[in-house]
């Protein structure tokens, strides 16, 4: 895509710090990271978020993902790894799919914050169903 900052990672046109490449995956130090050894791995072909995804896209993205993460957990030693992938505004900034890997240290001032919800169990099983229904409707 013509003016996708990824897809010129990809090619070559803008500079970036790779540390893995394959057919289909592309990944590179994130350049304002969270913590030490922030990592984003792309499709290198351009998918614009999760739900533009193609399977088997997905797959081959997934499968570099054990890989990269043994690594960054082998050379930092971090405490944890957080896997993130935001989609769509406000939450995703650059629209060509792509997940963080961001090892955690102690201290390092990264937070994932929720307020949990209480749903009756009636509800839950109507959200289940819908989802279920919603997969159907997929397949
Ligand atoms: P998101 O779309 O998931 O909110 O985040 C996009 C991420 O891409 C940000 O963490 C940002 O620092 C990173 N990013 C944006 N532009 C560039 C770039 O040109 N090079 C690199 N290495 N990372 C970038
Ligand atoms: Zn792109």
């Amino acid at each position: 895509m013509n003016d996708c900052i990824f897809c010129k990672i990809v090619n070559g046109e803008i500079p970036s710090h790779k540390v893995y490449e394959d057919d289909y995956v592309y990944a590179f130090l994130d350049i304002t990271p969270a913590t030490k050894g922030h990592t984003l791995v792309i499709p290198k072909k351009h998918c614009e978020d999760v739900f533009s995804l193609d399977e088997q896209l997905a797959g081959k993205i997934f499968e570099s993902i054990p890989k990269i993460a043994n690594a960054i957990n082998n050379v930092f030693n971090p405490i944890g790894l957080n896997i993130v992938n935001n989609n769509q505004k406000p939450y995703q900034v650059v629209f060509h799919y792509h997940i963080h890997l961001i090892p955690r240290y102690e201290g390092d001032g990264f937070e994932i914050t929720s307020k949990p919800k209480t749903f009756s169990n009636e509800e839950m099983e109507n959200v289940r169903d819908m989802i279920i229904e919603g997969i159907k409707k997929l397949t």
